[in-house]
């Protein structure tokens, strides 16, 4: 057993004035703007996690052979501080986000970083930065957390030396002005991840590689890309940054089973229970993309909605493809949806008793 992470504080002397603070918490957009403070951690395999700070943000200078540049080691997470209306401040299961985490540091070949210590870096920096946590309005404060390899060196090995990071930002809620479907793009030529690759982890490369074919949703008038595996070419997946989810008019709900080549997200597994919770029937299982087209026109599939910590659940109103279209029931956000939507916000929020004792207390 390794001991606790210390973190060592150096608190900024030229804060952000509560003026402009207040100006940004009122507007906020997406991963804009950030705290005033960031944690910094280092791995060496002598020393294991050490030179655990508490800091004021700012950039990094790194060395231009740092293997992150050339070789890409690195990974992420993404989650959320929520503000209740008495004021305290909680995140939703850090501790499967720092799972993940761990996960995806295997399959890069980086140090794992200890659940505790991923939890205990977002609450110091979040209690440092508590000011800079919205109230109201769905909005939040997203933390990043991060590792990369920080090794100046050109040799094709797993770095000797990596530095983990947390960032914040205050974040907006994502439908400001009321629950919009957004519409998907079916990506035939490209895919997001192969069987035995990268998939299953959150590293910065999947996301490098989904950006052409999001472009090319955007060209054909799409706001997301949904993927299919690699092999047929024929089972959906998920979203460049989103799982998707599938309602029938039986009351079943089906979401793709994990492969090993889709993300598990937070959300999604919550969305498995909440499902559960309010009476329907929940399946993980491969879904192909023809039983979509077919279920909608058919009728049976009534619902469509995909689901990520950046936008919750979002209803999808529309799926395009090169030579064709259709639009899901009537376009609109469907009652499924809007009722697993509201459950896990009102959770999130506190507004609704956490049965499942998914909020931490930061
Ligand atoms: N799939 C991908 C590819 C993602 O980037 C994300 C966002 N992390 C998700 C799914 C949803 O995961 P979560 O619910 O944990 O945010």
């Amino acid at each position: 057993m390794t001991a606790r992470l210390e973190f060592r504080r150096e608190l900024t002397t030229s804060p952000t004035p509560a003026e402009r603070r207040r100006e940004i918490l009122a507007n906020p957009g997406f991963g804009k703007f950030f705290t005033d403070h960031m944690i910094t951690a280092r791995w060496t395999p002598e020393r294991g996690w050490h030179d655990a700070v508490l800091r004021p943000y700012g950039p990094f200078s790194l060395d231009p052979a740092t293997a992150v540049f050339h070789y890409a080691q690195e990974i992420f997470e993404g989650l959320k501080a929520y503000r209740h209306s008495d004021g305290s401040i909680w995140t939703f299961r850090p501790d499967v986000n720092a799972a993940r985490f761990q996960r995806s540091a295997r399959r890069m070949a980086l140090p794992e970083l200890p659940v505790e210590d991923f939890v205990g870096a977002l609450d110091l920096l979040i209690q440092t930065d508590q000011d800079w946590v919205p109230s109201g309005g769905e909005k939040s404060l997203y933390l990043r957390p991060f590792m990369f390899a920080s090794e100046p060196f050109l040799g094709v090995r797993p770095a000797q030396d990596v530095t983990f990071a947390v960032i914040a930002s205050p974040a907006a809620s994502y439908f400001a002005a009321g629950v919009k479907p957004v519409s998907i793009w079916l990506s035939e030529e490209y895919t997001r991840a192969a069987v035995g690759g990268t998939g299953a982890a959150k590293c910065g490369g999947n996301y490098a590689a989904s950006l052409l074919a999001q472009q090319e949703a955007i060209e054909n008038g799409c706001d997301q890309v949904v993927f299919l595996d690699a092999v047929e070419r024929r089972w959906v997946e998920e979203l460049g940054g989103m799982n998707i989810y599938f309602v029938y008019d039986n009351g079943l709900i089906v979401t793709p089973e994990l492969t090993g080549t889709i993300l598990e997200g937070v959300t999604r597994a919550a969305i498995l229970e909440l499902a559960a919770d309010l009476g329907y029937k929940v399946d993980e299982r491969r879904v192909d993309i023809n039983e979509w087209r077919q279920g909608v026109a058919t009728g049976r599939i009534t619902e469509v909605f995909a689901c990520g910590t950046a936008a919750v659940v979002t209803p999808v109103g529309q799926l395009k493809w090169r030579g064709g279209q259709l639009t899901i029931g009537k376009g609109e956000c469907g009652p499924v949806t809007a009722r697993l939507r509201q459950q896990l916000l009102d959770i999130q929020y506190g507004r609704a008793d956490d049965t499942h004792g998914w909020l931490h207390r930061v």
